[in-house]
């Protein structure tokens, strides 16, 4: 199997306040799971304001980043880790565009979304990031390794 010696990569995926306020918890989080990726970290957290700017610090010259800060510290996010071979860029495809006007239907964005700073969530850009989030959002011992006994073929 080619997909065997491909390397399982993970990325931090969050559902966003407007994610949890309009009810989209479970139909976001069975978009990765019916894709076939692996769970191995899920909370709801309300995110504090420092470590909502280390998050974004990329963004910090950006005239909308005092708004974004505001946008995620407004209510509990749902904050998962995701693990399997490419799941970054996967996760990304399935998210869809920042702006959900111009997210392809099918995507999350694309079919639930219509404004870039209510846009329902987040999903890491590169291995790196995803890594590097993971490490942010979740405390050691809140990630866990498992495999599933029924379909050996999940990683
Ligand atoms: P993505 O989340 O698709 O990786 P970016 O990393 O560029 O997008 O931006 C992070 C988040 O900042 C976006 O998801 C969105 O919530 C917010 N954002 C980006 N651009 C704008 C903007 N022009 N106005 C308001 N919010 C924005
Ligand atoms: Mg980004």
């Amino acid at each position: 199997l080619v997909a065997a010696l491909e390397e399982v990569e993970e990325t931090y995926i969050m559902v966003k306040p407007d994610g949890v306020q309009r009810g989209l918890v479970g139909e976001i989080i069975s978009r990765f799971e019916k894709k076939g990726f692996k769970l191995t970290g899920l909370k709801l957290f309300q995110c504090p304001k420092e470590l909502a700017e280390e998050h974004y610090k990329d963004l910090k010259a950006k005239p909308f980043f005092p708004v974004l800060i505001e946008y995620i510290t407004s209510g509990p996010v749902v904050c998962m880790a995701w693990e399997g071979v490419g799941v970054v860029a996967s996760a990304r495809k399935l998210i869809g565009s920042t702006n959900p006007l111009q997210a392809e239907p099918g995507t999350i964005r694309g079919d639930l979304a219509v404004q870039t700073g209510r846009n329902v969530v987040h999903g890491s850009d590169s291995p790196e990031n995803g890594k590097r989030e993971i490490a942010l959002w979740f405390k050691e011992g809140e990630i866990v390794q498992w495999t599933s006994a029924l379909v050996s073929w999940l990683r």
